[in-house]
């Protein structure tokens, strides 16, 4: 009877080992499969979260909650299926019912360079504030939180003692740089608040949303801003309802927005900043006793620097896909923003697509992204010109460099997409402190 007892016993610890260890192990390769893709994929720029598959239960509350649909579970374990994508939402890390979520900055092995902030949202500069998704922290909601909170600083910077009060018209109180969700907000309480401003932007206003493929659905939370009411709404919007409170915004406040502006330096301190930048017609000098940085995060899209680039047909973000119906058009890259694009155009009727990239395979893109660029190049709707780089882009004929020597491609529009100037070296060259981040919260 006992010996009955001790051999159920001894089976049943042999039976719980084995699951264990077997789960351990399952465990360990999901971990390593994780960190593989994670790692071809790079991260976001900002928080983004880390799933603890020690503690995971599994309990999938974290991939119903995701409004990007990023988490998947396999073998009872969950995963971040494309963190690359991740906007920071973080509502699988309230839904864990055991905690297993952080959301981080960059990995242990990959930095993300964020810059040192104080209290009310001013770098180590004085008098220069920084808001938005610049400061680390992504989504619409955020940055307008934080563009209201900067120009409540303002005031406290001027007031230090040793603060020039010059009395000049050309000097306003507050130069804005960026009018996306972030710089918008900061500009409606600079009305608020009776601060003379100017807000500028490289391109036009809007930020990153304006640069969504069209009709992509958004989740956003509302904010509520002076002025100008409710913007935005809890769940689901589209990016083309998010632009037109942009437009309610601008009218209601109203902001007049200095757009085709691109900051490349800021001298000066606190009391009189000079902010250069590259307008329509060369190069401008705003002058500001204090600056918001609302730059976000995405960065400027890099150049290919060669003849013709500054033609209107060449462009540096696909947006909508259908306007090159009948078109010829070349994605220049190699990375997944040109293979999104490139699959997006051979799918539209009538378009002649082609992809130029200067290496030889695409093993730096999401796999699911070289999948679809396989089969789009098999059923003949996308020409590869591998291991070509663009010489020249004319009216209707872009020369590309290969193998065989020079080519001239009939070609009417161009995308570019070779990566963006990230805004750390900007940040560093204006004197603003960084910290780089290995996967903390
Ligand atoms: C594909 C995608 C999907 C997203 N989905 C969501 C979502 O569903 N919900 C959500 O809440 N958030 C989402 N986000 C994140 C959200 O768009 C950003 O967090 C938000 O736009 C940040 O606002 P911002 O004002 O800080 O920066 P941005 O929107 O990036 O605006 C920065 C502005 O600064 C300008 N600028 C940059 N450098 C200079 C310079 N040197 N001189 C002059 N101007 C300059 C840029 O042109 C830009 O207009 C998404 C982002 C992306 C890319």
């Amino acid at each position: 009877m006992f010996s009955q007892a001790m051999l159920g016993l001894a089976a049943a610890i042999v039976v719980i080992t084995v699951v264990g260890v077997y789960l351990a192990l399952r465990r360990e390769d999901a971990q390593a499969a994780l960190g593989d893709v994670n790692d071809q994929q790079g991260l976001p720029p900002s928080l983004h979260p880390v799933i603890d598959l020690e503690v995971c239960i599994g309990s999938a509350g974290c991939i119903d909650v995701c409004p990007e649909s990023l988490l998947r579970a396999k073998d009872g374990v969950t995963f971040i299926h494309s963190v690359g994508d991740c906007v920071g939402h973080g509502r699988c890390e309230v839904a864990c019912p055991v905690d297993a979520i952080k959301l981080v900055f960059g990995s242990a092995q990959r930095g993300v360079d964020l810059p040192t902030l104080r209290k009310g949202y001013e770098s180590n500069v004085d008098g220069m504030f920084i808001a938005g998704e610049l400061g680390g922290m992504g989504l619409i909601r955020n940055a307008m939180t934080q563009g209201l909170k900067a120009i409540e600083s303002v005031p406290r910077a001027l007031a230090r003692p040793g603060v020039p009060q010059l009395d000049d018209p050309d000097l306003v109180d507050v130069v804005i740089v960026g009018a996306g969700p972030a710089g918008l907000a900061a500009a409606v309480n600079c009305v608020v608040k009776e601060l003379r401003f100017k807000l500028l932007d490289q391109y036009t206003v809007g930020g990153s949303v304006a640069h969504y493929p069209r009709r992509k659905l958004v989740f956003t939370e509302q904010v509520e801003l002076p002025l100008v009411g409710k913007v935005g709404k809890r769940g689901d919007v589209r990016k083309e309802e998010l632009m037109s409170d942009f437009e309610r915004i601008i009218e209601a406040a109203p902001l007049s927005v200095l757009e085709g502006r691109r900051v490349v330096g800021i001298e000066g301190q606190v009391g009189d900043f000079r902010v250069r930048c590259e307008g329509p017609e060369g190069e401008e000098l705003h002058r500001g006793r204090t600056v918001v940085l609302a730059i976000g995060r995405r960065g400027t899209p890099r150049t290919l620097g060669v003849p013709g680039e500054e033609q209107s047909h060449v462009v540096y973000r696909l947006i909508d896909a259908e306007q090159y119906r009948g078109r010829r058009v070349l994605c220049v890259g190699g990375g997944d923003s040109a293979i999104e694009a490139a699959v997006a155009l051979a799918q539209v009727a009538g378009c002649e697509a082609h992809l130029s990239y200067r290496r030889d395979d695409f093993s730096r893109a999401k796999s699911k992204n070289q999948e679809q660029l396989q089969r789009m190049v098999t059923l003949g709707q996308l020409t590869l010109h591998l291991q070509t780089e663009v010489r020249e882009i004319r009216a209707q004929e872009v020369v590309l460099e290969g193998p065989a020597g020079l080519e001239n491609l009939g070609i009417d529009d161009v995308i570019v997409n070779v990566g963006g100037v990230l805004p750390t070296p900007f940040l560093e060259s204006i004197g603003v402190e960084i910290q780089t981040k290995f996967g903390e919260a």
